[in-house]
Order: structure tokens, then sequence, then C-alpha cells
């Protein structure tokens, strides 16, 4: 019998994973819809760019978008180990302390102030420049600054001090306003998702067991507790049930969570039977107040040859990856 089942092997559940099975005591289940993260583009820094076009990720896309004239966008969420953290763009930012202590002082979140965070932030890090009140560097989690910076990109940092735009050096910092290089998730050059960070240097751990290619169909709620999961393990596969000791742990991302609690009958009580579902616990909260973020590209035409577009081509591509 297992203890804790995770579901979903993003950063969230990998960390998790990690936590929990320090004590040899306990038993983890770490499950994952995706598969291995085996992919070389995954770990080469540059592949983020193919990245985005499909490998590794569950093909979805938005509803017609009425703001903006119906247009339909893809909307690429992780699907294999590592989560997230093994497709993204690899930005090391923890967006701005305002929205921490927002949460806490205007939506009651204790515990969720920028300052409460911060020591945990600290703690993830292995950063490669900074060790300070803001940054660790004795953490798993690689964080660099860009290798193979290119003159093009000084070049825009001063015209935006000549604007009266400061160069920040450290958006993760003491201010996030400026110009200057993000931070990478990055460490010698190679991705460092949360499945290298976090279950790769713990491979030997024999209290932990990671599945893949396994799609939670429903959390099982038996007298108002989370008893366990119903899962699929092979396509067309028989759905089967595994028990949890202690606790399930829902870390199936922002689409994923809100998705498998619904089907599992927890949400907003009307519109699950309005489709179908039985409600097990009424929590209207769920699946609505979501936040993103939109990418907005400025795209321009440089006067010669200073940018990574050079390496388009295919016979530069294979150089550059030599
Ligand atoms: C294209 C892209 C670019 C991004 N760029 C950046 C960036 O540069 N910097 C940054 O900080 N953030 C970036 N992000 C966001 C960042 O990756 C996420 O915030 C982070 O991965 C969220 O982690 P998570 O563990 O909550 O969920 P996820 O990473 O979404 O992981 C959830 C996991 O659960 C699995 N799962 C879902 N449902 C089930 C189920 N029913 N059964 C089993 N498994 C399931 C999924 O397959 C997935 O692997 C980006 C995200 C995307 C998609």
């Amino acid at each position: 019998m297992t203890d804790y089942i995770i579901v979903g092997a993003g950063p969230a559940g990998c960390v998790l994973a990690n936590r929990l099975s320090e004590n040899p005591a306990n038993s983890v289940l770490l499950l994952e819809a995706g598969g291995k993260d085996w992919h070389p583009y995954i770990h080469m820094p540059a592949g983020f760019a193919k990245m985005t076009k499909g490998i590794a990720s569950w093909g979805w896309s938005t509803v017609p978008q009425r703001n903006m004239k119906d247009r339909v966008f893809w909307y690429t969420q992780a699907k294999v180990v590592g989560g997230g953290s093994s497709i993204n763009a690899q930005i090391y930012t923890r967006g701005n302390a305002r929205d921490y202590d927002a949460w806490e002082k205007e939506e009651g979140l204790a515990g969720w102030g920028y300052r409460d965070v911060l020591p945990y932030f600290k703690r993830a890090e292995n950063n490669q420049r900074y060790a300070n009140d803001f940054h660790g560097d004795q953490g798993p989690l690689g964080v660099s600054n860009p290798i193979a910076p290119l003159p093009i990109c000084e070049a825009y940092f001063r015209a935006g001090q000549e604007m009266g735009i400061p160069f920040n050096p450290d958006f993760n910092g003491a201010a996030q306003e400026g110009v200057g290089y993000y931070q990478l998730t990055q460490k010698d050059a190679r991705r460092s998702s949360a499945s290298v960070a976090y279950l790769k240097p713990i491979r030997a751990r024999k209290n932990l067991t990671v599945r893949t290619d396994v799609l939670v169909t429903r959390i099982v709620v038996e007298k108002g507790r989370a008893i366990g999961v119903e899962l699929v393990d092979r396509p067309g596969g028989e759905k089967k049930i595994l028990h949890a000791e202690r606790e399930v742990i829902v870390s199936s991302g922002a689409i994923g969570s809100p998705k498998l609690l619904m089907q599992s009958g927890i949400g907003p009580a009307d519109h699950l039977k309005s489709v179908g579902v039985t409600p097990v616990h009424d929590l209207p909260g769920v699946g609505s107040n979501m936040q993103d973020h939109l990418d907005l590209f400025v795209i321009a035409e440089c006067t010669g040859d200073h940018t990574y577009d050079n390496y388009a081509k295919l016979h530069r591509t294979a150089w550059a990856g030599l």
C-alpha cells in the first residue's frame, strides 16, 4: 500500500515526490500521463523552439476568443515527466512580489506573502551568479545567466537606458522594472527541469515509484475523504483503482488539476450535474478564476547579421549543435 499518491509529474509533483520520499518511512507513487523526458530537444536549451509545436504536450487549443475576433489559439500544456519545466522557455521568473502580497492581504491567503515564499525560492535555487538576500546557491535547481548573448542585446539595453528605462541585472531581486538579461533555469548549458533537478538525483530511492503513461481519470472519494485514484495505464485499457494510505496530491497543472477535480465530482455542484457528473463536494471556485499571460512578440528586421536567425540554416544548426 502506498502512503502518498501524487497525480502529475510537473514541477509541483517532482518537488513533492522528492521531499516526501526524503523520509524512508513514506512510500510515494508519482503518476504521470505523459512519457519519460528522453527527447534530446528537451535538454538542449534551444530545443524550446520545437517544444511549443507539440512534442510532449496535450495538444489543446482555446475556445474561440470573443475579444479577439473569435480566434482560436494553441494552448500548450506539458504532458511529460517534468511537466512545463521540461518544455518551457526556461525564463527564471518568480513574478511580481506585490502579487504574492495581494494574495495574502486582499485574498486572505496566509503564508503566501512574498516574504513568506522567498525562503522557499532561495532553498530551491542553485544560482550560478547570485547568493544574497534574494537568491540561494545550495539548492537543486540550476539558475544561470545566458551563456552566449549577442552584441545586439547590449545595444538594446543601451537604447532602453537612453530612453530612461533602467538597466536591471536581476529581475528576481529588489526591483522588477528595467531592461536586462533574464536568468534561465539552466545549468552548464543544459535545461534544469524539475525532473533533472528533483527526480534524477534520487532515482535510487526504493520508497519512490514513478509511473509514466498513466492517466488518472478520477479521485476516489469515500465519506468526504480522498482515498485513492482511478486510472488507465494503457490506451483502451480497463480502469483500475489504487489506494493511498495517507494522501492523494493533485499536482496536475493549471488546467489538469481543476479538470481532474471536476471529473471526480469536486466543483460547482449545479454545473457538474448539468454535464452528468455526480457531485461529491460542492466547491464553486474549481474551474474558474484562471489567470494567464499572453505572449506578445515584436518582430523587427535587423540591419545585418546580428541575431541567432542565421542558425536557422541547416548546416549552421548542425554546427551550433556540435
Ligand atoms: C510553452 C510554455 C512556456 C512556458 N515558459 C515559462 C518560462 O519561461 N518561465 C516560467 O517560469 N514558466 C514558464 N511556463 C510555465 C511553467 O512551465 C508552469 O508554471 C509550471 O510548469 C507549472 O507546474 P505544475 O507542476 O503546476 O504543472 P505542469 O507543469 O502543467 O505539470 C502537470 C503535469 O501533470 C500531468 N497530468 C495532468 N493531468 C493528469 C492526469 N489526469 N493524470 C496523470 N497526469 C496528469 C501533466 O501531463 C503534466 O506533466 C511555461 C509554460 C508553457 C506551457
